[in-house]
């Protein structure tokens, strides 16, 4: 391009510099330089036309060659440069937004230390690193895979991954990412994901996918420029046989060129979903996108989405014992051992918690494997436990097990509940032996979201949960949601899913994967939240957000809207150039060259315009926020000064 440029002004100086005498000179260096940037387009038109279709390079090289024949030197030129120059400036534009995903690609580590049987330390390539692995990070280290922290503690940078500029506490038991840098501390972590695995390597395949990305406007867009290409190229020749003017037709080819509709939504996305990612928020496919934007009604999973799904057992009720004859501590005890024993087998919220307590608890001793396990979705747990038959659950795991609890029972339960307590109760044999009360902390966030969601534009927020009413109903009276329907198993939750689509709203589901897989499948957008929520709904969920922070649901869906609309604009946009264009040249009052730069400034402007996204921000970002850890309950300070142990 610059050879070409230069030959151009070569040209042109020799006229300015009076040499009239030989024209020949000038056309000369004008045709070269028509020649030389001309020859990329033509090789790109010929493989276009091999391809079968009629691409812009063939509309600009038919224009070019045309200019050429007619004697119309510098137009030729001018048409070439021109048109490569655009090319230029939209791969420079474009290439920023790529570099960012170098920069992201770059960024995980290359090697790594892991501890080796013998104990010893060994660095190794990161491709060497193994599920099963035990890493051993320091402070100031990055992550180069996902895993589970098996010993010490450290604050750790998950930045890259969620946009949260606060480190968050990690400590035995807690997940960590590829990619997050320990600040302070030590950490031993066992790698359960690696490379293209871990949610990292799923971030930059998303993006890079991005690129691709096509929601349905452009999926429109293109059908629509496959006719309009050959159409410009119909009315072009159609003016030629009626006016005889080869100038007129070949002005029209050019400005007909339709670069700018044709870039109008790959900018967008790229630019939108970038940004998108960079704040922790996966948008899988371009085609979700539409959708997402269209969102006016929420559905919330409660335990784990609108709580921080880290309950704890607050009360424990005997009732009267197997025998009858224990002491109340021995009662509870032998209540937990097989509360506890029958719990090893579920993967719920409340599991972990009755375990947890189990543990702490005083005279439980090792806790039993169960036998002849089955968990019912929705209601709780059943197994054999040393010979007896032990139900954990709710009221309705009772009565598909054929369990009438007595009238204590149900009362302890009620009253449990009606202060906001989840309430599960044991039975043994047969018989209600316990009622365990559960609470959960709704999360500090959850108001806020709600209220940035109805700024966003949604109309209607619902909470579907297996949990009681008395339960549910205080969370979602707490948060400030409009409807809260309980005690649902998985199935009555993809009930409500389609009643509410039903009513017209295009919905969207949060949760975490636990006993409401079918309802994220029913949505038309699924939404799976970070941290508490199992692999394979982040792996399903057509948006994922990493951080464990119900706030990105609002900003994904003001984010999609803001891309949608910023494609519109685009669209708009280009079509309004290339029809007053087209209507300019055929009124006589635009020519090639003016044509020609008026059609790529409109490119850039699209390109530009596209790029706004890298910088949105939502309506009401607040001012700022501290990240609260859900395990802790307490609020991180910067990371401090000192190490920890
Ligand atoms: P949510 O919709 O709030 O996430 P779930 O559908 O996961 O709730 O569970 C609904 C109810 O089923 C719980 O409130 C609890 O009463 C009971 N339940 C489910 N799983 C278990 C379990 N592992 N142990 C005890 N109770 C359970
Ligand atoms: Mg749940």
């Amino acid at each position: 391009m610059t050879a070409a440029a230069a030959l151009m002004a070569a040209a042109w100086l020799y006229q300015a510099l009076g040499y009239q005498g030989s024209h020949l000179v000038y056309a000369g260096l004008m045709a070269a330089a028509a020649l030389v940037s001309g020859q990329v387009l033509a090789r790109r038109a010929v493989e276009g036309l091999r391809m079968r279709v009629a691409t812009i390079e063939l509309l600009v090289s038919v224009a070019a060659a045309g200019a050429l024949a007619i004697g119309e030197y510098w137009e030729a030129a001018a048409v070439t440069v021109l048109f490569d120059l655009g090319g230029y400036l939209e791969w420079k534009t474009l290439e920023r937004a790529r570099a960012a995903i170098r920069e992201l690609a770059e960024w995980v580590p290359r090697t790594a230390r892991v501890r080796r049987p013998d104990g010893s330390e060994a660095a190794v390539r990161v491709e060497e690193v193994r599920p099963g692995d035990v890493m051993v990070v320091r402070s100031g280290e990055k992550l180069a895979a996902d895993g589970v922290v098996v010993r010490g503690e450290a604050e750790v940078d998950e930045s890259a991954l969620t946009g949260e500029p606060m480190p968050v506490s990690k400590a035995i038991g807690d997940r960590v990412m590829a990619g997050s840098v320990t600040v302070v501390g030590f950490i031993e972590v066992r790698a359960t994901r690696v490379g293209e695995e871990t949610t990292f390597g799923r971030i930059l395949q998303l993006v890079g996918e991005a690129q691709e990305a096509r929601p349905r406007v452009q999926t429109a867009v293109e059908r629509f420029a496959r006719y309009y290409t050959p159409g410009i190229l119909g009315l072009s020749a159609a003016t030629l046989l009626i006016t005889r003017d080869t100038r007129l037709a070949l002005t029209l080819l050019v400005v007909g060129c339709p670069g700018a509709l044709v870039l109008a939504a790959p900018v967008s996305i790229v630019a939108g979903l970038g940004h998108a990612a960079r704040n922790g928020i996966l948008i899988k496919g371009g085609r979700r996108l539409d959708t997402l934007a269209a969102v006016d009604a929420l559905a919330f999973d409660k335990t784990g989405t609108l709580t921080a799904g880290r309950p704890e057992v607050v009360a424990v009720h005997t009732l009267a014992g197997p025998t009858g004859t224990e002491s109340d501590e021995t009662a509870e005890a032998s209540l937990l051992r097989l509360a506890a024993a029958v719990e090893k087998g579920s993967e719920h919220p409340l599991a972990a918690a009755l375990l947890e307590r189990a543990a702490r608890a005083r005279g439980v001793g090792s806790i039993p494997d169960p036998q002849r396990l089955r968990v019912y979705p929705g209601r709780g747990v059943a197994a054999h436990v040393g010979g007896q038959r032990v139900l954990v659950g709710n009221r309705r795991l009772m009565e598909a097990e054929g369990v009438h609890p007595e009238p204590r029972a149900a009362e302890l339960a009620a009253l449990e509940e009606s202060q906001g307590r989840t309430a599960v109760l044991v039975a043994v044999d047969g018989r209600v032996a316990g009622v365990l009360a559960l609470a959960d902390r709704v999360r500090e966030s959850a108001a806020r979201m709600i209220e940035a969601l109805r700024q966003a534009g949604v109309r209607r927020t619902v909470i579907l949960t297996g949990d009681g009413e008395l339960t549910a109903g205080m969370v979602g009276r707490s948060v400030g949601i409009d409807e809260v329907r309980a005690r649902l198993l998985p199935e009555e939750k993809v009930r409500e899913i389609a009643r509410l689509k039903a009513q017209g709203y295009t919905v969207a589901m949060v949760g975490d994967g636990i006993n409401d897989a079918p309802a994220l499948a029913a949505a038309d957008v699924s939404i799976a939240i970070g941290a508490g929520g199992t692999d394979a709904a982040m792996e399903a969920a057509d948006v994922a957000l990493i951080a464990d922070d119900l706030e990105k649901i609002p900003y994904a869906v003001g984010l999609a809207k803001a891309i949608v609309a910023n494609i519109r604009q685009n669209l708009a946009f280009a079509v309004v150039v290339v029809l007053s264009l087209v209507a300019g040249v055929l009124g006589g009052v635009v020519h090639l060259a003016s044509g020609m730069l008026v059609h790529e400034l409109s490119v850039l402007l699209v390109i530009l315009n596209g790029m706004r996204l890298l910088r949105w921000r939502p309506a009401s970002q607040p001012a700022s926020r501290r990240p609260f850890h859900p395990r802790s309950g307490r609020t991180l300070s910067p990371a401090p000064g000192g190490s920890v142990p």
